[in-house]
Order: structure tokens, then C-alpha cells, then sequence
């Protein structure tokens, strides 16, 4: 089941930022496992929700796709994960020891900001990624990968494949990612002794932190090639083309993404993949129109079928479809065709299509048309 973060969080769709964060720390405090009303489980979901709607372009993305994204593989280790490691760390090393408890603006703090204390320790270095964390190396993703495809009207209904080929960094393939020439070793960092990370202490508006920032010296991986590799120049990835077979579901709606959990790019440290998201526009059709997961159309009928009834072949996304029309059938009138709509994404069934018939007069008409029209005039029709 897909998880409903602004339900987790009590917030309405269209709250603001404020709102979002108001919200959390409301209920982060209420259930910091720390505390006596904690409950980990709860917390750790929350801070998911928050992590996702705090962020503009997850929220977008979110937004859009939310039930999907959980489908082809979840929110959960684009948000939690590691990222969460990092947050509950910083709490127990920092905040938790400085504060005591979390009942005050040592807590409010903790979350939203730890990002730009550990930056302020650690300075600017250069990343993509909006974590900077103390052990961001070991923890970080690649980049992810945004690509956008184009579909047919009726793949939409039925589903579709595709083959992308993309570019992008993975691991090196002669060094495997580990940096080293092949054959030679890794030495390890005497700065930090092998493990990555350095301690400090620090004033801050929580209080005094003692917490471990990355080791500047072997950006946290604790180790050195002792002869870089030939092929990355000990980086540790290459680019590379790479096709991937893309599944698209049936019942996905225009502008619609579809996540594809580690097929982004590798991070510097060859550790984890980003992910790849493939944004589905979809072509318009000829004949019909969609409304959610109801496709709309029309049929032309003579007025002599309108009047008389008739049954006539209609088209659908599944075929053709045998509809009957009554006698005394007025221009404009939809009948609608249970289930031969549009197979809804988030499961239950599928939709409807809608027929609108529509009455065509004839602008030329034989003779003896003519004299049988000319009798029905009179008749008074
Ligand atoms: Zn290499
Ligand atoms: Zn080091």
C-alpha cells in the first residue's frame, strides 16, 4: 500500500512549507524514541514524510506519482536508508547528549538544519547531494537520472516496454570502483586511522556537539589506492552506455514518472546508485479523449437510426464494441460502455468509455430520398 505522507504528517495537499514543518515538529517531538510516548517505528516514518515534503522536488515528484513511485520500488531508500542512519547518529552524538531532551528548541533544530551544522564544520565540499552528513561518503547516492519518453495514446491503456540507452557514471570496470590499480593495495589513512571519519567538538545553537565529520584527508573512505588506476585515474567510476529495459504500466496518466530504484548514476565512492526516473508524456488520439481513467469519444449515427435505433459498432481502446442505440436517441447522447476504459494504476478495476452519438444530416439526398423526406414533412416530422 502506498504510503500517504501528507495524511502521516496531518497536512493537507496544498500546505506550505511552514505548515509541513510546523506539522512535524509537532509530532516528532510527540514521538522521539527518546521519549517516554516514543515509538521508533512511527518516528522513522514521519521523518520520511517529512524528508520528502520538505524538499520541493521530491514533493513534485511525489505529488505526481506518489502510489507508483511506492510501486516500482518505494520512496523508502531514496529518503530513509542511510540518510536516516546519518540523522539518528547526529541525535545521539550531538543533540541528544547536549540537550537532554528534546522538548525544546534543542529539538526543533535537529532535523531540517543538522545538514548545514555539519557543513559549517566541515566546509563547502563540493556535492550534488543536498546531505552532508557526517558519514556522507560511505551513505551517499548517485546522482539520479531524469529522461523523458513519449508514448502512444493506447499504450497507455495496455501497457508498454521500452529499451533506453542511457549514458552515465558507473563503476569503473577495471577497478571495479575501488580506485586501486588491480594488484596493488589500499593504505590505509593514518589522518584518521582507517576509519573515516574525525571527531569534533563544537558550539552550537543546540548546545555543545561533539560529533565525527568526514576525514577530509581520504574523503572519508579511510583508505588510499597506493597506485590509482590506470583506466579511472583512481575516481573509481567511467561512463558508460547502458541500455535498460523500461516497463511502463498500463493505466499511467500524462506526465506521469516512473521510478526505477538504482539505475541512477554510481556516487564518487562507487557505494550507491542514484535512481532513474523516466517522465511519460503521452500522445493524443485521434478519436479519443481521456478523463482519468474514463477515455470519452464519439460516434456519427444518421437520423433515421436516432429515430428508428439501431445497433452500431463502436470504437474503444479494446476494440470494437457493439452498442445499441434506441429509437428516439437525441443528438449529444453518451452512452456509456462499463469497464472499457483505461485499467486504473493504483489497482481496482478500470474505467469507462463514454460514446456520444452524434445525428448527421445528410447534405445531399437522392431523389427518391427526397419524396420520402417530403412524406415524412408532412407527416410532421
Ligand atoms: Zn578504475
Ligand atoms: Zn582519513
Amino acid at each position: 500500500m502506498a504510503k500517504d505522507y501528507y495524511n502521516l504528517l496531518g497536512v493537507s495537499k496544498n500546505s506550505s512549507e511552514e505548515e509541513i514543518k510546523k506539522a512535524f515538529r509537532a509530532l516528532a517531538h510527540q514521538y522521539h524514541p527518546d521519549k517516554k510516548s516514543g515509538n521508533e517505528a512511527k518516528f522513522k516514518e514521519l521523518n520520511e514524510a517529512y524528508q520528502v515534503l520538505s524538499d520541493p522536488e521530491k514533493r513534485k515528484k511525489y505529488d505526481q506519482f506518489g502510489a507508483s513511485f511506492e510501486q516500482m520500488g518505494g520512496w523508502e531508500s531514496a529518503t530513509g536508508g542511510a540518510h536516516w542512519e546519518d540523522i539518528m547518529n547526529a541525535f545521539r552524538q550531538g543533540g541528544a547528549r547536549a540537550g537532554g531532551n528534546f522538548g525544546g528548541n534543542e529539538f526543533a533544530g535537529f532535523s531540517f538544519d543538522i545538514g548545514d551544522i555539519f557543513s559549517e564544520f566541515f566546509g563547502g565540499r563540493a556535492s550534488s547531494s543536498s546531505m552532508s552528513g557526517a558519514s556522507r561518503s560511505r551513505s551517499s547516492r548517485g546522482r539520479d537520472i531524469e529522461i523523458a519518453i513519449e508514448i502512444e495514446f493506447l499504450e497507455a491503456v495496455t501497457g508498454a516496454e521500452r529499451t533506453l540507452e542511457l549514458k552515465k557514471f558507473d563503476k569503473c570496470s577495471r577497478c571495479k570502483g575501488n580506485r586501486a590499480e588491480p594488484g596493488t593495495p589500499l593504505i590505509t589513512c593514518k589522518e584518521c586511522g582507517g576509519r573515516g571519519e574525525v571527531s569534533q567538538t563544537r558550539q552550537t545553537i543546540l548546545g555543545v556537539m561533539r560529533t565525527s565529520g568526514q576525514c577530509g584527508k581520504c574523503g572519508g573512505e579511510g583508505v588510499f589506492p597506493k597506485l590509482n588506476c590506470k583506466h579511472c585515474n583512481g575516481d573509481g567510476m567511467e561512463r558508460v552506455a547502458k541500455k535498460i529495459k523500461v516497463r511502463i504500466p498500463a493505466g499511467i496518466q500524462n506526465g506521469e514518472a516512473i521510478r526505477i530504484s538504482g539505475e541512477g548514476e554510481i556516487s564518487e565512492n562507487a557505494a550507491r546508485y542514484g535512481d532513474l526516473y523516466v517522465g511519460v508524456r503521452i500522445r493524443s488520439h485521434h478519436k479519443f479523449k481521456r478523463d482519468g481513467d474514463d477515455i470519452h469519444s464519439s460516434e456519427l449515427i444518421s437520423f433515421t437510426q436516432a429515430a428508428l435505433g439501431d445497433k452500431i459498432r463502436a470504437d474503444t481502446a479494446h476494440g470494437k464494441v457493439e452498442l445499441k442505440i434506441p429509437a428516439g436517441t437525441e443528438s449529444g447522447t453518451a452512452f456509456k460502455l462499463k469497464h472499457k476504459g483505461v485499467p486504473s494504476l493504483r489497482g481496482g478495476g478500470e474505467g469507462d468509455h463514454y460514446v456520444t452519438v452524434k445525428i448527421v444530416v445528410p447534405e445531399r439526398v437522392s431523389a427518391k430520398a427526397k419524396k420520402l423526406l417530403n412524406e415524412l414533412k408532412e407527416e410532421g416530422l
